[in-house]
């Protein structure tokens, strides 16, 4: 029987998950359904519910629902807890349980896929919001010498050091954009973590963050030369990425968790990779 799965988020039109899990599906042998779901705000429960009862076995949340999922589970993984959102649910009877795959996928976009490795590293991390927090822990965990956390509002940014302070091996603070153009500190690896690139808009970052040979790293995916790339490539950085390499392997993540087996992610990474130039 084909087992049902989907992607639930507002606004839907966009999402490429469908693409992506049929493709893995196909890959790997495995007999699934996945479609899209527009939830309604504030229904969240209701529409989750629904597509429970039509037999739905998994669903992945996008914006803005990902809090939402977060009060829905009933079994929270430990990236989920710490994050403070779900990108996936797998439902077991009357057990929700929910993981946090994002950052894990940012990670093994970067180390395997692009071939930077974050340990002993400077790392400049840019924003605050839900991408940022579910990247902390496995960025932590690779062990940078030197993670550094900048956000406009400052204060998300401290309340977070404070939160995620106990699993840092390294040097990790976090301070504002001015304080940033004061510090004259240059990284390895720069994330953009903001929306700002949504809007075509450049965080206020300055030209000197990026070291030689670093990699600068878009989290939207699909805006082309963003801002924040354009800035990066301006100074010669040497690799440019934006998100979709994230965008696949998350997908994978949570392909693997639901079904047991890990598809490849290569193909699918070319598949949807929009050169630059
Ligand atoms: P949130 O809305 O949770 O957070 C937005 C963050 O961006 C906040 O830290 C906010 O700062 C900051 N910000 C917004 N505008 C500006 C600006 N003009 N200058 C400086 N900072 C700004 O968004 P998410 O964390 O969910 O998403 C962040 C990005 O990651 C988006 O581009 C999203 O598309 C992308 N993303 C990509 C994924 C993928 O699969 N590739 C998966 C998840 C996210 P403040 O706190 O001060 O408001």
């Amino acid at each position: 029987m084909t087992d049902k799965y989907a992607v639930i988020g507002n606004p839907i039109g966009h999402t490429k998950s469908p693409l992506i899990h049929l493709a893995f599906a196909r890959q790997t042998g495995q007999d699934i359904d996945y479609t899209a779901i527009e939830g309604r705000i504030g229904g969240f429960r209701d529409d989750v519910d629904a597509f429970r009862q039509a037999g739905g076995r998994g669903i992945n949340i996008t914006a803005p629902l990902k809090l939402e999922a977060f009060k829905y589970a009933t079994e929270l993984s430990g990236p989920a807890r710490l994050a403070g959102a779900v990108n996936a649910l797998k439902f077991e009877g009357d057990r929700i349980h929910a993981q946090n795959f994002d950052g894990i996928g940012l990670v093994r976009d970067i180390v395997q896929n692009l071939g930077y490795p974050m340990a002993g590293r400077r790392v400049l991390l840019l924003g605050a919001g839900g991408a940022a927090r579910g990247a902390l822990l496995p960025f932590l965990e690779q062990k940078p010498a030197r993670l550094l956390l900048v956000n406009r509002t400052v204060a998300k940014a401290q309340s977070l050091v404070g939160q995620f302070k106990p699993y840092a091996g390294g040097e990790f603070s976090c301070c504002s954009y001015p304080e940033l153009g004061d510090i004259h500190e240059k990284f390895d690896i720069v994330v953009n973590a903001t929306s700002a690139s949504l809007r075509g808009e450049l965080p206020p970052v300055h030209t000197g963050v990026f070291a030689f040979r670093c990699l600068a790293y878009e989290l939207a995916y699909g805006k082309g030369l963003t801002p924040f790339l354009k800035l990066a490539q301006g100074v010669g950085a040497e690799r440019l990425a934006d998100g979709v390499g994230l965008l696949v392997e998350q997908a994978a993540e949570a392909f693997a968790w639901w079904r047991g087996v890990r598809p490849e992610t290569a193909p699918m990474i070319k598949t949807l990779t929009v050169p630059f130039l």
